[in-house]
């Protein structure tokens, strides 16, 4: 029988990724996104033919409710999300609303139409805050530092309930998922604000430059502008993290599960490894300004996966020198 997967957030960065592995696992694909004025399908425009489009929104349940009752999927992986824990200082009720209950009313809805399906919730490392815990793991206390991680936070916690709901027990798995990055990153990240400023950089590029989260070109004047150089995150290269995502929905239970490669770096040697990429020194053009620093900060943030890897068998294949590498030669390729 061949597995029906709808994927809210499809067009997003992790959302692509899995759509092509389920493709590969000869899964039927469906994706619950937006609707725009150009009908753009972000990250997913290259598999545009291969899957199913619902247009919608995770504020209309009657949208998720639709598309559920058209495409009755065996798996559900909701990755819909305003996904910025800065952007989120600047939009705190819409953060809440689609990250938070929009989750809900996947989960809510999927419990009326489809009760069987199994749930993936994007849950995220963020939740953790400021931890005193290093590193962590499926146990350490949340505590958001952000609106996002509070949004993030308020699904979680829905999830393990309707989880351990003794009348109608759904099967919703978490992954708390650390930083993983890509060449389909969104340009308001600084990984991706900086991959991308080194190839604008190194290719000279004077027009059409991108735009960062606050609306500006990212390389102004031959140069970046970053924030905190010395924020520490555990990143990871979001294809391997994808096929963790699928493993959660495999399994016999539904669990929560942190996904993350356990090293920690900072922004700084982020941008030192990129730069040195095109043989450039980082700090001829990297300047900081505080207006990148979230009014409240969370981390460090180093994740342990001895769990996902014990119960699942997951673990990351890809290094932090070959995911910095990976990101600046696509961008070198795409702003020429
Ligand atoms: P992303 O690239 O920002 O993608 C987010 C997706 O959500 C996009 O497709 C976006 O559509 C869609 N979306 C936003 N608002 C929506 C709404 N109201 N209704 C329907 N769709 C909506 O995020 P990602 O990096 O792929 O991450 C996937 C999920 O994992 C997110 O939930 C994120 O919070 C979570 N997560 C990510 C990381 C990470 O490091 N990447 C770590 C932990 C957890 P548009 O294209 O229309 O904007």
């Amino acid at each position: 029988m061949v597995k029906r997967a709808l994927i809210t957030g499809i067009s997003g960065q992790d959302g692509s990724y899995l759509s092509e592995l389920l493709l590969d696992k000869g899964y039927e694909v469906a994706g619950f996104v937006r609707r725009n004025a150009t009908l753009d399908l972000g990250n997913a425009n290259d598999i545009k033919e291969e899957v199913k489009i619902y247009y919608g929104d995770l504020h209309s349940p009657e949208t998720i409710a639709l598309a559920l009752l058209d495409f009755k999927p065996d798996e559900i992986y909701n990755l819909a999300a305003l996904s910025s824990p800065f952007a989120s200082f600047r939009d705190k009720v819409g953060t809440i609303v689609v990250t938070g209950i929009g989750a809900l009313q996947v989960f809510e809805r999927a419990k009326q139409i489809v009760p069987d399906t199994r749930i993936y919730q994007a849950s995220t490392s963020e939740m953790f805050g400021a931890p005193k815990q290093m590193p962590q793991n499926e146990d350490t206390p949340l505590a958001p530092a952000n609106p996002y991680a509070a949004a993030k936070e308020l699904a979680h916690r829905m999830a393990v309930m309707a989880r351990h709901d003794k009348n109608q027990p759904q099967f919703i798995s978490c992954g708390i998922l650390f930083n993983h990055e890509s060449p389909r990153r969104g340009l308001n990240f600084v990984t991706r604000k900086i991959s991308a400023a080194v190839a604008c950089i190194k290719n000279g590029k004077k027009f059409d430059v991108p735009l960062n989260e606050l609306g500006e070109p990212i390389v102004k004047d031959g140069k970046i502008k970053l924030g905190d150089l010395n924020a520490k995150r555990d990143w990871g290269y979001a294809p391997d993290y994808v096929e963790a995502m699928w493993m959660m929905l495999q399994h016999e239970k539904a669990d929560d599960f942190v996904v993350a490669t356990g090293e920690l770096h900072t922004v700084g040697e982020f941008a030192k490894e990129a730069f040195a990429v095109v043989g450039l020194n980082w700090e001829d053009y990297v300047e900081t300004d505080p207006s990148f620093v979230p009014p409240v900060q969370t981390g460090p943030l180093c994740g342990d996966a001895s769990k996902v890897k014990k119960i699942l068998g997951w673990e990351p294949k890809t290094k932090f020198k070959d995911l910095v590498k990976i990101m600046v030669h696509a961008d070198l390729a795409k702003f020429s």
